[in-house]
């Protein structure tokens, strides 16, 4: 286990900044997820903590030890890439064993760690098999076994399921975090999916050209998100502009105006709307309900124009008057509202109403 400090790390490509002073630590134990959409830049981090980079600018340490001009192959990190990187003339076994013959480990222990861990990720008694003999999933347990065997300082993932199909995904997901936790693992996992960044991560980093613009939980980051990107990047939303009123009495809370009328929101916590500045209020379509069932003053009318059914779900579309469409979804209901002309009431509370920067 190991804390990975990164300290304003630069790197450029062709003169093209490809990371910003990147500043980011990461606990050890942790399973940290880089998140954010393509070209971002979340490869070429890992890669600068794998080793494979060198900065412009910046410091990396493991725990006290800086790294920064480190080789990879002496930083005791394990990684585990999209394409697997098995090697197809040798079998499961060799695959897993690669990395500790490398490190001339005895034979009787290459064959002991083989064999325990071929276990942990299920595939006990197909050492002997061809790797293309495998399905999908079976090598990239293989790939994760070749990154654990070693038993790293810490585990490195760059998409690691975006080769597999969406069933199977899901089951990995928990497998993976069940596996890096077993291990006490630090480990820094990078994607493009939301989902396996929320259902997977203690914490995360959302970053876009080349910067970390939120650091949080996944709850923090879903329902605080600091900047219009992050909101809609990490799942459905709705944006309604207005322009800041003042703070309400209630402690963290400013009203603001809007085409449906005052609404009490709150930001992210690390900055104040002054009075008269424009903004975007985020309101997740899970956060709106219908009626008068919340203490919130956030209540405004709409028209539904459209309705889907999705079983465990309903979507409507909303036409606020002289304001955006905007969904709602409602989980459950024991009523279908159907389109219709005549004017619905739908509510949200204080604390799920977001106040951004324009
Ligand atoms: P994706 O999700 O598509 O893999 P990413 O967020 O991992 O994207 P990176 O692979 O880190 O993004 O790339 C960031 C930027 O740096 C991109 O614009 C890419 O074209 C550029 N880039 C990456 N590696 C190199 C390289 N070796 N030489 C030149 N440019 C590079």
């Amino acid at each position: 286990m190991v804390t990975i400090t990164i300290q304003e790390l630069t790197k450029r490509f062709s003169g093209s900044v490809v990371l910003s002073s990147v500043d980011l630590q990461i606990a050890a134990g942790e399973l940290f997820f880089l998140l954010g959409p393509s070209g971002c830049g979340k490869t070429t981090l890992l890669r600068h903590i794998a080793g494979f980079y060198k900065p412009d600018a910046g410091k990396i340490w493991f725990d006290e030890e800086e790294v920064t001009r480190l080789p990879a192959h002496k930083r005791g990190t394990g990684m585990m890439f999209q394409s697997y990187a098995l090697w197809p003339h040798l079998n499961v076994a060799q695959n897993v064993a690669f990395g500790l013959e490398e490190r001339g480990r005895p034979r009787r222990e290459i064959e002991h760690r083989v064999a325990e861990i071929l276990e942990q990720v299920k595939l006990d008694g197909l050492g002997s098999r061809k790797i293309q003999q495998l399905s999908g999933g079976q090598q990239q347990r293989v790939a994760l076994a070749r990154a654990l065997v070693i038993r790293p300082k810490c585990l490195l993932l760059d998409e690691p399921l975006s080769n597999l199909d969406a069933k199977l995904r899901l089951e990995m997901r928990a497998e993976i975090r069940h596996i890096v936790k077993q291990h006490g693992l630090t480990a820094i996992y990078v994607t493009h999916d939301r989902d396996e960044a929320l259902s997977m991560a203690d914490r995360m980093a959302i970053m876009d050209a080349g910067r970390l613009v939120q650091v949080g939980t996944p709850e923090d980051i879903y329902r605080h998100p600091a900047t219009r990107m992050v909101a809609e990047f990490i799942g459905e939303t709705n944006f309604i502009e207005g322009r800041a009123l003042r703070a309400s009495s209630r402690e963290g809370y400013f009203d603001v105006e809007t085409s449906s009328g005052t609404l009490r929101a709150r930001t992210d916590g690390t900055w104040q709307p002054a009075s008269g500045q424009p903004v975007v209020l985020s309101i997740r379509p899970e956060s709106l309900t219908f009626g008068n069932v919340l203490d919130s003053p956030n209540r405004f009318p709409g028209q539904i124009v459209d309705t889907t059914y999705l079983g465990a779900t309903v979507q409507y579309l909303l036409q606020l008057p002289g304001g955006p469409l905007i969904k709602v979804c409602e989980t459950n209901p024991q009523e279908i509202r159907l389109p219709s002309e005549d004017e619905v009431r739908v509510m949200a509370a204080m604390n799920d109403v977001v106040i951004l920067r324009k």
